[in-house]
């Protein structure tokens, strides 16, 4: 058994980037420097991600034209196509229709837009400069989505007062399958135990600065046995479980986010599903609901609050496209911690 323990301390880990996961050639030095000024102004107002800042990760500039999957997941739209002549974003009764040169064009929700010069084709895909990009969300507007439709746990049972997170909450994140087990395939990028390994470090990233202590099922790719990963936690005493998975689907037409938890799961397991269930629901295309159907054992037999987060299907293209980037699962990592801090904070 290999568990990892990491302790909150005083370094803030603020190595956080919003930035496109996929790398653009530059277009000329003088384009990239206006676009980088502009999007110093621009980003923050498109994703609430603050500007970037020194990092020991990769840093790859923000200024640097967005990939059709990134423009959806900043829009908050479902990447419905896209390839080398089209992006085609759908959602919530929302369009937008990109064509790339030599007659571009810009449809938002069917009324035209100038594109000018910010729609580029390079390596069989488009991509849209980050003015344009700014210009499409302003005359989009924001993406209103429809309300989850939470199930088995509809009304709240009464809330017991939770650990204020100043009391040291201790936190145990799963990262499913690793080693030998490597979950779900990915035809469009790394498997199921690499993208949950890289989401539950994002969210250990995430919950640092905010002093709860950590505890890792694995911290690389180790295998770990299910009934050890409970143990980490019930010998920890921790104050709530989080596994976090990708699914699969025979249908590639299957997408979205699924939360579980245990067949008669205690009422604070039901507070900290609906907190992480409203944190991700901006961030996933579909959420299929919380769903307590399934007798997984890290939700059966640990005795806390704990949730078994399928992040989305990695059989869909355009999700599994999506969450193998870096910026995705870092999004849905934040969203995460998000639902985390507020479940500890009892609100
Ligand atoms: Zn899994």
């Amino acid at each position: 058994m290999q568990s990892t323990v990491v302790e909150a301390d005083a370094v803030v880990n603020t190595a956080h980037v919003c930035s496109p996961a996929r790398s653009f050639r530059p277009v000329a030095p003088r384009v990239r420097l206006a676009a980088a000024l502009l999007l110093a102004a621009v980003v923050p107002a498109i994703t609430g991600c603050p500007p970037a800042q020194p990092t020991t990760r990769t840093y790859i500039s923000p200024a640097e034209p967005l990939a059709a999957d990134v423009l959806a997941g900043r829009l908050g739209l479902n990447l419905h196509r896209a390839n080398a002549f089209t992006i085609d974003l759908r959602g919530y009764g929302r369009s937008l229709l990109i064509m790339g040169p030599p007659n571009p064009s810009v449809l938002v929700d069917g009324h035209p837009l100038d594109p000018g010069n910010g729609i580029v084709r390079q390596d069989s895909q488009l991509w849209v400069k980050p003015a344009l990009a700014e210009r499409i969300a302003r005359q989009l507007g924001p993406v209103r989505r429809p309300q989850p439709a939470l199930v088995q746990v509809d009304p709240l049972p009464p809330a017991r007062p939770v650990r204020p997170v100043q009391r040291t909450a201790v936190v145990v994140l799963d990262a499913g399958h690793g080693g030998d087990d490597p979950g779900a395939p990915n035809e469009w990028g790394p498997p199921e135990k690499i993208v949950v390994m890289d989401t539950v470090h994002h969210i250990a990233d995430a919950l640092r600065p905010y002093g709860v202590r950590l505890i890792l099922t694995r911290s690389d790719d180790t295998f770990v046995e299910l009934d050890d990963r409970v143990a980490i936690a019930n010998d920890a005493r921790a104050d709530l479980f989080v596994s976090v998975h990708a699914d699969s689907h025979p249908s590639k037409a299957i997408d979205g986010f699924t939360l579980y938890i245990a067949p008669g799961a205690s009422p604070q397991t039901a507070q900290l599903a609906n907190s992480i269930t409203r944190a991700m629901e901006p961030h996933v295309g579909t959420f299929r609901g919380i769903r307590d159907n399934q007798r997984f054992r890290v939700l059966v037999n640990t005795r806390m609050p704990a949730v078994l987060v399928e992040l989305g299907y990695l059989t869909h293209p355009a999700e599994a496209a999506r969450l193998s980037t870096t910026a995705y699962r870092r999004q849905l990592a934040g969203a995460i911690a998000e639902g985390i801090v507020a479940y500890l904070r009892g609100s």
